[in-house]
């Protein structure tokens, strides 16, 4: 194994800190305000198209795409290898608005791989193209409110067959992106022959957004926020017809499909995990160097060092877990990689809660306003707990196996 960055990447991330200090953090303050201060939260700040204009001219755009892995195809990106582009993702995190910036924000990385990989050639052209461009956004739909979906053979919602289309029924909920109006295309999850063997049952097809019969029912909160303009929807699937060349890679293949998707979206939300807890900890030190308590600089005090000691061991050990588990990606393939992508996924969401916690304490008072970053952070990293399926499903595919390795 070895991390060390290649020239690409040092590259890249030199030009890359120079855009988040000239552009991204400049405009963290612009956004929070024209966010304030728009009549409709659901529209997109301006400042927003200006930092990917500047993103493009500067060569940041697309980073996320590696190459595939027979074809070699890049898709016109650099096709940055995982490891490649860990260490670029991680410094995106560091700021909420910067992986949209560079056209690296979920869900549209892993619709986009989905695309790329078991895209027709139609599919392409009408979504992959203008994904890539930046030009619309999209969505991705499985989570349903009535069933546990952490189970997807569970997923209820129907795509049945009648004549030359498909026919979607069902309710979903946590489809994230869904507020946005650039969100145009929506990949869907579903059911499509309940008499197939289990992991046969479900399909993956691709649903324009302004298709009849789709209704948005609520958008949900996390914590109280409306993550507007992004949004997290609530959406009834009303007899929404579509045409048959709108199934992925064919009936049936739902599953293949989604251990393809979810292990780049797994590593890519842990990434920028470990930047927003880097962010954390320099702010809390910042913090705790500007203010003194009881005689003392709040810096100074022991407990202060230990809990500082502490979150740069376990920031660190998560990012060679991830380095790791990037690695494996790339040498292996992803499926090979699932016990790697499983134990990132439950370990750097867990690492960096805590981190994120222990600097918001460090905040005093302050910590949990929204003067500060911290609770807007806080209640992102307890939600990858569960976003991408929670924990336990994880551990126990992390349990599974190791138990296997052996006789
Ligand atoms: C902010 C956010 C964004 C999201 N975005 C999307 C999105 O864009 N698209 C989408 O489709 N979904 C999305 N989700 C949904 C997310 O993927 C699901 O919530 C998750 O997979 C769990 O499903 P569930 O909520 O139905 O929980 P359930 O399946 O009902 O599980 C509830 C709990 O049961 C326990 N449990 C479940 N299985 C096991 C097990 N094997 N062993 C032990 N305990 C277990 C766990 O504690 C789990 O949290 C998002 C969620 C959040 C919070």
């Amino acid at each position: 194994m070895d991390f060390e960055y290649s020239d690409r990447t040092k590259a890249l991330l030199e030009k890359l800190n120079k855009f988040m200090d000239e552009v991204i953090y400049p405009a963290e303050t612009v956004y929070e305000e024209q966010m304030e201060k728009a009549k409709d939260r659901w529209q997109l700040p301006p400042v927003m198209e200006e930092c990917k204009a500047e993103a493009k001219k500067r060569g940041l755009w697309n980073m996320f795409l590696p190459a595939d892995r027979d074809s070699g195809d890049t898709h016109g990106t650099m096709g940055l290898s995982n490891l490649e582009y860990a260490p670029i993702c991680e410094v995106l995190g560091r700021s909420s608005i910067a992986s949209e910036a560079t056209n690296c924000s979920a869900p549209d990385t892993g619709n986009m791989e989905v695309f790329a990989r078991y895209g027709s050639k139609e599919h392409k052209e009408k979504w992959l193209k203008p994904l890539l461009n930046g030009e619309i956004r999209s969505c991705f739909a499985m989570t349903e409110p009535a069933v546990a979906s952490s189970d997807a053979r569970n997923v209820e919602c129907r795509i049945e067959s009648d004549g030359d289309s498909y026919v979607i029924n069902g309710r979903k909920w946590w489809s994230s992106g869904m507020g946005d109006p650039r969100c145009k295309v929506i990949i869907l999850m579903g059911k499509s022959d309940p008499s197939a063997p289990a992991y046969r049952q479900q399909s993956m097809i691709v649903v324009p957004r302004d298709a009849a019969g789709i209704k948005v029912v609520k958008m949900l909160h996390v914590f109280g926020y409306d993550d507007a303009p992004h949004g997290h929807a609530e959406v009834i699937y009303d007899n929404v017809r579509v045409p048959k060349s709108s199934i992925l890679l064919g009936e049936g293949r739902g599953f293949e499909i989604a251990q393809g998707r979810l292990g780049p979206g797994r590593i890519h939300h842990c990434m920028r995990a470990i930047g927003v807890a880097e962010r954390a900890l320099e702010m809390a030190i910042k913090r705790a160097k500007s203010r003194v308590a009881f005689g003392q600089r709040i810096s100074e005090m022991g407990v202060t060092k230990a809990h500082v000691a502490d979150m740069r061991m376990e920031i660190d050990m998560a990012r060679l877990l991830v380095l790791k588990a990037a690695w494996a990606m790339d040498k292996f393939g992803n499926k090979e990689a699932r016990q790697q992508i499983a134990m990132i996924k439950v370990a750097v969401p867990n690492i960096t809660s805590k981190v994120v916690d222990r600097c918001l304490q460090l905040h005093g008072a302050g910590g949990v306003s929204q003067v500060f970053k911290l609770a807007s952070m806080y209640a992102h990293q307890r939600t990858l707990r569960l976003a991408d399926g929670p924990d336990e499903v994880h551990r126990d595919q992390v349990g599974r196996l190791e138990i296997a390795k052996y006789n």
